[in-house]
């Protein structure tokens, strides 16, 4: 075991501090990765204050990591010392289920465990995520990342990426598509790139008529003010898919009725009860409220790859890791353009 520094918080009302964790010794199939990036996700700040009531303290977040390989277990042949890899929201799965043998792991029988805030089977207790200086992860999580990409811009896709990726490829989302963005924060900056890189017409449906702007250069080509009744009704039964990215329960009414006949809302952000749905908003239409969640390994590799080719990042924000505290503050306020990135040199450089 060795001990590394982290940033965590003690509970669910504390601030996140230095402290000191420890990681595993290097197994045959681990892979030792010195993180240099990681992204700040708002599912970071729902556990740190336990707003879904699971989290297990010291808190010690972070599941967009972008490192570097400092070592690796003796039957690892696909990553090798000096590598840049990355790690996302899953460290281990039982990957004989049927969801895991169907490429689907975040969906695992015997539950996925969670970069931070799972069970974690080496040490006990649970694990410690990408606010730290080093992580070990078994190689079969650990992705690759396309060298022509700014590895800092990178570390947000290993969640907001994915997580937004994944339904628009399930639905297969496409030319000739309107697809509709709901909520311009970390997922849904990523969800326009990706729409718009697959060929969609893509709307921004944001509360926020300030960021209009930066919504059309990220790739939309509308925008949408849900606030504004007359042009929610314009846009009335006229998208072939909508992806929400809003994080707090909402009502979901104003949005099923923008949706054609046959198409699909995705949830990707409130993890909580809604509010009432009005039975007509599904029925009128034969309309579908459906969920998802992250990605698997494979898939997360195939949306690396194909950043790749379409030369897509996040656009962020590197901050040092003594100001995460006021970073969460702004992502709550929806303060951010549009993912914080820490600069992990900042942890090494701290007393
Ligand atoms: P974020 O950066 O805070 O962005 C959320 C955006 O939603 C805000 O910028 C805002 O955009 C809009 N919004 C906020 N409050 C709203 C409200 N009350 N009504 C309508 N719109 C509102 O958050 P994020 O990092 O993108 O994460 C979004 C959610 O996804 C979080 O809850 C996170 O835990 C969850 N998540 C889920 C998965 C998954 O696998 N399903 C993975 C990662 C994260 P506008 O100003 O444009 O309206
Ligand atoms: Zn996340
Ligand atoms: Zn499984």
């Amino acid at each position: 075991m060795s001990e590394v520094k982290a940033y965590g918080a003690a509970d669910s009302e504390a601030d996140l501090k230095q402290m000191s964790i420890e990681r595993r010794e290097v197994k045959p199939r681990d892979v030792k990765i010195k993180i240099t990036y990681c992204g700040v996700c708002h599912s970071d700040i729902h556990t740190v204050r336990n707003d879904w009531g699971n989290s297990m303290y010291p808190a010690v977040p972070g599941h967009e990591i972008i490192g570097e390989v400092l070592e690796v277990g003796s039957e690892v042949t696909d990553f090798k010392v000096g590598q840049t890899v990355g790690v996302g929201c899953m460290v281990d799965s039982c990957r004989e289920c049927e969801p895991c043998k169907h490429d689907l792991e975040q969906f695992c029988e015997k539950g996925m465990v969670g970069t931070y805030n799972g069970k974690d089977k080496h040490l006990g207790g649970h694990t410690f995520g990408g606010y730290s200086e080093e992580i070990i992860v078994d190689h079969y999580y650990v992705l690759s990342v396309p060298e022509n990409l700014d590895t800092k811009a990178v570390a947000p896709l290993l969640c907001a990426g994915i997580t937004t990726f994944s339904p628009l490829n399930h639905w297969k989302v496409g030319k000739g598509d309107k697809v509709g963005v709901i909520g311009l924060g970390g997922l849904g900056h990523m969800g326009i790139k990706f729409a718009h890189a697959m060929g969609a017409h893509v709307v921004m449906i944001t509360t926020s008529p300030e960021k209009a702007e930066d919504a059309k250069r990220l790739g939309a080509d509308e925008v949408l003010i849900s606030k504004d009744e007359d042009a929610m009704k314009k846009h009335r039964g006229s998208f072939d898919f909508l992806l929400n990215t809003v994080p707090v329960a909402h009502d979901i009414n104003p949005y099923l009725q923008l949706l054609k006949i046959d198409s699909t809302m995705c949830m990707v952000g409130a993890i909580e009860p809604l509010p009432d749905v009005h039975g007509g908003n599904l029925i009128m239409g034969r309309k579908n409220v459906a969920g998802s969640l992250i990605g698997g390994i494979k898939e997360t590799q195939e949306m690396l790859d194909f950043c790749g080719e379409h030369d897509v990042v996040s656009d962020i924000e590197l901050i040092d890791i003594n100001t995460i505290n006021e970073a969460y503050e702004r992502v709550v306020n929806g303060d951010v353009k549009y993912r914080f990135v820490i600069d992990m040199e900042s942890l090494r450089n701290a007393n």
